[in-house]
Protein backbone atom coordinates (compact mmCIF):
# COMPACT_ATOMS: atom_id res chain seq x y z
CA UNK A 1 0.00 0.00 0.00
CA UNK A 2 1.19 3.34 -0.88
CA UNK A 3 2.47 5.52 2.11
CA UNK A 4 0.28 8.63 1.92
CA UNK A 5 -3.26 6.05 0.65
CA UNK A 6 -6.51 7.76 1.99
CA UNK A 7 -5.11 11.00 2.81
CA UNK A 8 -5.77 14.43 1.61
CA UNK A 9 -3.13 17.02 0.97
CA UNK A 10 -3.63 20.86 0.85
CA UNK A 11 -0.40 22.19 -0.84
CA UNK A 12 -0.79 26.01 -2.13
CA UNK A 13 1.50 27.73 -4.91
CA UNK A 14 1.08 24.30 -6.27
CA UNK A 15 1.37 24.89 -10.26
CA UNK A 16 4.94 24.89 -10.99
CA UNK A 17 8.02 24.33 -9.50
CA UNK A 18 8.75 22.74 -5.91
CA UNK A 19 5.19 23.37 -4.99
CA UNK A 20 3.74 21.26 -7.90
CA UNK A 21 7.00 18.53 -7.79
CA UNK A 22 5.56 18.15 -3.76
CA UNK A 23 2.30 17.83 -5.23
CA UNK A 24 2.59 15.24 -8.12
CA UNK A 25 4.67 13.71 -5.81
CA UNK A 26 2.25 13.17 -3.02
CA UNK A 27 0.14 11.91 -4.76
CA UNK A 28 2.46 9.54 -6.47
CA UNK A 29 2.15 8.28 -3.07
CA UNK A 30 -1.46 7.66 -2.49
CA UNK A 31 -2.64 11.02 -1.48
CA UNK A 32 -5.59 12.81 -3.03
CA UNK A 33 -3.96 16.65 -3.10
CA UNK A 34 -5.55 20.03 -3.76
CA UNK A 35 -3.43 21.94 -6.18
CA UNK A 36 -3.73 26.07 -5.99
CA UNK A 37 -1.89 28.84 -7.34
CA UNK A 38 -2.86 33.06 -8.13
CA UNK A 39 -3.37 32.17 -11.79
CA UNK A 40 -6.38 29.72 -12.82
CA UNK A 41 -5.03 29.23 -16.46
CA UNK A 42 -1.71 27.57 -14.10
CA UNK A 43 -4.28 25.28 -12.35
CA UNK A 44 -5.97 24.64 -15.56
CA UNK A 45 -2.35 23.21 -16.95
CA UNK A 46 -0.97 21.68 -14.11
CA UNK A 47 -4.08 19.61 -13.75
CA UNK A 48 -3.88 18.69 -17.08
CA UNK A 49 -0.32 17.66 -16.97
CA UNK A 50 -1.18 15.12 -13.64
CA UNK A 51 -4.55 13.32 -14.94
CA UNK A 52 -2.23 12.74 -17.70
CA UNK A 53 -0.35 10.56 -15.10
CA UNK A 54 -3.76 9.24 -13.29
CA UNK A 55 -3.15 11.04 -10.40
CA UNK A 56 -6.07 12.03 -7.79
CA UNK A 57 -5.92 16.12 -7.95
CA UNK A 58 -8.28 18.69 -7.81
CA UNK A 59 -7.44 22.24 -8.19
CA UNK A 60 -8.37 25.86 -8.33
CA UNK A 61 -7.38 29.60 -7.89
CA UNK A 62 -5.83 30.59 -4.52
CA UNK A 63 -3.73 33.51 -4.06
CA UNK A 64 -2.65 33.10 -0.38
CA UNK A 65 -3.16 36.35 0.46
CA UNK A 66 -6.37 36.72 -0.04
CA UNK A 67 -8.77 35.70 2.77
CA UNK A 68 -11.85 34.70 0.36
CA UNK A 69 -9.25 32.53 -1.51
CA UNK A 70 -8.41 30.76 1.36
CA UNK A 71 -11.76 30.13 2.57
CA UNK A 72 -12.36 29.21 -0.68
CA UNK A 73 -9.46 26.10 -0.59
CA UNK A 74 -10.36 24.40 2.00
CA UNK A 75 -14.42 24.45 1.71
CA UNK A 76 -13.60 23.17 -1.93
CA UNK A 77 -11.16 20.27 -0.42
CA UNK A 78 -13.81 19.45 2.07
CA UNK A 79 -17.10 19.13 -0.46
CA UNK A 80 -14.56 17.54 -2.84
CA UNK A 81 -13.01 14.73 -0.62
CA UNK A 82 -14.55 15.41 2.85
CA UNK A 83 -11.14 15.65 4.78
CA UNK A 84 -7.80 17.30 5.47
CA UNK A 85 -4.51 15.33 6.51
CA UNK A 86 -1.96 17.63 5.05
CA UNK A 87 -1.12 20.92 4.68
CA UNK A 88 1.55 22.35 2.54
CA UNK A 89 2.37 25.96 3.12
CA UNK A 90 4.80 26.72 -0.03
CA UNK A 91 3.88 30.26 -1.20
CA UNK A 92 6.58 33.20 -1.30
CA UNK A 93 7.29 36.29 -3.09
CA UNK A 94 9.97 38.56 -3.28
CA UNK A 95 9.38 41.63 -5.40
CA UNK A 96 12.59 43.41 -5.00
CA UNK A 97 16.13 42.72 -4.23
CA UNK A 98 18.77 44.09 -1.94
CA UNK A 99 19.88 43.92 1.94
CA UNK A 100 17.35 44.20 4.56
CA UNK A 101 17.86 47.84 5.93
CA UNK A 102 17.31 49.01 2.17
CA UNK A 103 14.39 47.58 1.48
CA UNK A 104 11.15 49.47 0.84
CA UNK A 105 8.39 49.34 3.69
CA UNK A 106 5.73 48.46 1.27
CA UNK A 107 7.88 45.81 0.09
CA UNK A 108 8.48 44.39 3.33
CA UNK A 109 4.96 44.03 4.17
CA UNK A 110 4.39 42.51 1.15
CA UNK A 111 6.95 40.40 1.60
CA UNK A 112 5.88 39.56 4.97
CA UNK A 113 2.38 39.82 4.23
CA UNK A 114 2.72 35.86 1.57
CA UNK A 115 5.60 34.45 2.99
CA UNK A 116 4.94 34.72 6.72
CA UNK A 117 1.26 35.80 7.62
CA UNK A 118 -0.32 33.51 5.39
CA UNK A 119 1.38 30.95 6.12
CA UNK A 120 0.23 31.49 9.70
CA UNK A 121 -3.22 32.16 8.26
CA UNK A 122 -3.27 29.02 6.17
CA UNK A 123 -2.24 26.44 9.14
CA UNK A 124 -4.92 28.56 11.86
CA UNK A 125 -7.39 27.90 8.76
CA UNK A 126 -6.88 24.52 8.04
CA UNK A 127 -6.68 23.30 12.14
CA UNK A 128 -10.06 22.58 12.65
CA UNK A 129 -9.86 20.11 9.88
CA UNK A 130 -6.71 18.65 10.55
CA UNK A 131 -7.94 18.06 14.09
CA UNK A 132 -10.46 16.02 12.86
CA UNK A 133 -8.14 13.48 11.93
CA UNK A 134 -5.58 11.37 12.93
CA UNK A 135 -1.82 12.21 12.51
CA UNK A 136 -2.13 15.52 10.38
CA UNK A 137 0.29 17.18 9.77
CA UNK A 138 1.55 20.77 7.81
CA UNK A 139 5.02 21.02 6.44
CA UNK A 140 5.80 25.45 5.89
CA UNK A 141 8.68 25.86 2.92
CA UNK A 142 11.43 27.93 4.20
CA UNK A 143 14.65 28.64 2.72
CA UNK A 144 18.36 28.08 3.42
CA UNK A 145 18.48 31.96 3.16
CA UNK A 146 16.51 31.46 6.38
CA UNK A 147 19.50 30.42 8.64
CA UNK A 148 22.37 32.52 6.40
CA UNK A 149 20.92 35.10 4.81
CA UNK A 150 21.34 36.11 1.39
CA UNK A 151 22.84 39.64 0.83
CA UNK A 152 20.68 40.55 -1.90
CA UNK A 153 17.54 39.07 -0.66
CA UNK A 154 17.66 40.53 3.04
CA UNK A 155 13.91 41.05 3.70
CA UNK A 156 12.99 37.47 2.20
CA UNK A 157 15.86 35.64 4.36
CA UNK A 158 14.05 37.38 7.30
CA UNK A 159 10.57 36.14 6.52
CA UNK A 160 12.15 32.56 5.77
CA UNK A 161 13.45 32.60 9.51
CA UNK A 162 10.01 33.83 10.92
CA UNK A 163 9.00 30.08 9.02
CA UNK A 164 11.25 28.31 11.21
CA UNK A 165 10.20 29.92 13.81
CA UNK A 166 6.81 29.19 13.60
CA UNK A 167 7.52 25.91 12.98
CA UNK A 168 8.89 25.28 15.94
CA UNK A 169 5.95 27.45 18.69
CA UNK A 170 3.48 26.07 16.68
CA UNK A 171 4.41 22.36 16.75
CA UNK A 172 4.80 22.83 20.93
CA UNK A 173 1.37 23.98 20.57
CA UNK A 174 0.52 21.03 18.82
CA UNK A 175 2.36 18.38 19.80
CA UNK A 176 -0.22 17.10 22.53
CA UNK A 177 -3.38 17.03 19.69
CA UNK A 178 -0.96 14.69 18.01
CA UNK A 179 -0.43 17.53 14.54
CA UNK A 180 2.81 17.71 13.56
CA UNK A 181 4.54 20.71 12.36
CA UNK A 182 7.70 20.70 10.48
CA UNK A 183 9.54 23.28 7.60
CA UNK A 184 11.84 22.12 4.83
CA UNK A 185 14.76 24.64 3.95
CA UNK A 186 15.18 24.35 0.45
CA UNK A 187 19.14 25.14 -0.73
CA UNK A 188 19.07 26.89 -4.52
CA UNK A 189 17.01 24.59 -6.32
CA UNK A 190 16.91 25.04 -10.02
CA UNK A 191 12.90 27.07 -11.02
CA UNK A 192 11.81 29.80 -12.39
CA UNK A 193 12.12 31.68 -8.83
CA UNK A 194 15.68 31.11 -8.77
CA UNK A 195 16.90 32.18 -12.29
CA UNK A 196 18.46 34.98 -11.52
CA UNK A 197 21.11 32.59 -9.39
CA UNK A 198 21.54 30.52 -12.66
CA UNK A 199 20.64 32.00 -15.94
CA UNK A 200 23.99 33.99 -16.23
CA UNK A 201 27.50 32.62 -16.01
CA UNK A 202 28.78 35.12 -13.35
CA UNK A 203 25.91 34.14 -11.43
CA UNK A 204 25.81 30.60 -11.91
CA UNK A 205 29.48 29.88 -11.33
CA UNK A 206 28.65 31.84 -7.72
CA UNK A 207 25.74 29.79 -6.55
CA UNK A 208 27.82 26.53 -7.48
CA UNK A 209 30.81 28.05 -5.60
CA UNK A 210 28.78 27.89 -2.05
CA UNK A 211 27.40 24.67 -2.93
CA UNK A 212 29.38 21.15 -1.50
CA UNK A 213 27.50 19.20 -3.69
CA UNK A 214 28.68 21.24 -7.11
CA UNK A 215 25.12 21.45 -8.44
CA UNK A 216 21.76 23.05 -7.85
CA UNK A 217 19.12 21.03 -6.11
CA UNK A 218 15.68 19.41 -8.02
CA UNK A 219 11.93 20.33 -7.36
CA UNK A 220 11.84 16.68 -6.98
CA UNK A 221 14.55 16.22 -4.76
CA UNK A 222 12.68 18.91 -2.28
CA UNK A 223 9.35 17.09 -2.62
CA UNK A 224 10.89 13.53 -1.63
CA UNK A 225 11.62 15.52 2.05
CA UNK A 226 8.10 16.50 2.12
CA UNK A 227 6.33 12.97 1.45
CA UNK A 228 8.73 11.46 4.20
CA UNK A 229 8.19 14.76 6.91
CA UNK A 230 4.04 13.97 5.96
CA UNK A 231 3.98 10.14 6.30
CA UNK A 232 3.80 8.22 9.14
CA UNK A 233 7.68 7.48 8.20
CA UNK A 234 8.23 10.78 10.45
CA UNK A 235 5.70 9.57 13.32
CA UNK A 236 7.66 11.00 16.08
CA UNK A 237 9.68 14.00 14.00
CA UNK A 238 7.96 17.47 14.64
CA UNK A 239 9.01 21.15 14.78
CA UNK A 240 11.87 20.17 12.91
CA UNK A 241 13.20 22.07 10.23
CA UNK A 242 15.23 19.91 7.46
CA UNK A 243 17.62 22.04 5.00
CA UNK A 244 18.16 20.26 1.89
CA UNK A 245 20.84 22.06 0.37
CA UNK A 246 23.51 19.64 -1.05
CA UNK A 247 25.82 20.65 1.58
CA UNK A 248 25.66 24.50 2.17
CA UNK A 249 26.27 25.21 6.01
CA UNK A 250 22.71 26.17 8.00
CA UNK A 251 23.30 27.19 11.54
CA UNK A 252 21.00 29.88 13.52
P1 LIG B 1 8.38 28.95 -8.68
O1 LIG B 1 9.00 27.87 -9.49
O2 LIG B 1 8.51 30.37 -9.15
O3 LIG B 1 6.82 28.58 -8.50
C1 LIG B 1 6.02 29.45 -7.84
C2 LIG B 1 4.61 28.86 -7.75
O4 LIG B 1 3.92 29.64 -6.79
C3 LIG B 1 3.81 28.97 -9.03
O5 LIG B 1 2.94 27.85 -9.09
C4 LIG B 1 3.02 30.26 -8.85
O6 LIG B 1 1.87 30.20 -9.68
C5 LIG B 1 2.72 30.19 -7.34
N1 LIG B 1 2.53 31.44 -6.61
C6 LIG B 1 3.33 32.51 -6.58
N2 LIG B 1 2.84 33.45 -5.74
C7 LIG B 1 1.71 32.94 -5.20
C8 LIG B 1 0.76 33.41 -4.26
N3 LIG B 1 0.87 34.62 -3.70
N4 LIG B 1 -0.28 32.62 -3.94
C9 LIG B 1 -0.42 31.40 -4.50
N5 LIG B 1 0.45 30.90 -5.39
C10 LIG B 1 1.50 31.66 -5.75
O7 LIG B 1 8.94 28.98 -7.17
P2 LIG B 1 9.76 27.85 -6.35
O8 LIG B 1 11.19 28.07 -6.57
O9 LIG B 1 9.15 26.54 -6.60
O10 LIG B 1 9.46 28.32 -4.85
C11 LIG B 1 8.55 27.62 -4.01
C12 LIG B 1 8.93 27.84 -2.56
O11 LIG B 1 10.26 27.38 -2.34
C13 LIG B 1 8.91 29.30 -2.10
O12 LIG B 1 8.43 29.36 -0.78
C14 LIG B 1 10.37 29.69 -2.12
O13 LIG B 1 10.67 30.73 -1.21
C15 LIG B 1 11.00 28.38 -1.68
N6 LIG B 1 12.41 28.26 -2.00
C16 LIG B 1 12.82 28.20 -3.30
C17 LIG B 1 14.19 28.08 -3.57
C18 LIG B 1 14.73 28.00 -4.95
O14 LIG B 1 15.97 28.03 -5.10
N7 LIG B 1 13.92 27.86 -5.97
C19 LIG B 1 15.10 28.03 -2.51
C20 LIG B 1 14.64 28.09 -1.20
C21 LIG B 1 13.28 28.20 -0.97
P3 LIG B 1 1.01 31.55 -10.09
O15 LIG B 1 1.94 32.44 -10.83
O16 LIG B 1 -0.12 31.01 -10.91
O17 LIG B 1 0.56 32.12 -8.79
Amino acid sequence: MKRLAGKVAVVTASTDGIGFAIAKRLAEDGAAVVISSRKQKNVDNALAELRKLNLNVHGLKCHVSEAQDRKQLFEETISKYGKLNILVSNAATNPAVGGVLECDEKVWDKIFDVNVKSSYLLAKEALPYLRREKGSSIVFVSSIAGYDAFELLGAYSVSKTALIGLTKAAAKDLAPEGIRVNCLAPGIIRTKFSKALYENEAANEAALSKIPMGRLGTSEEMAGVVSFLVSEDAGYITGESIVASGGMSARL
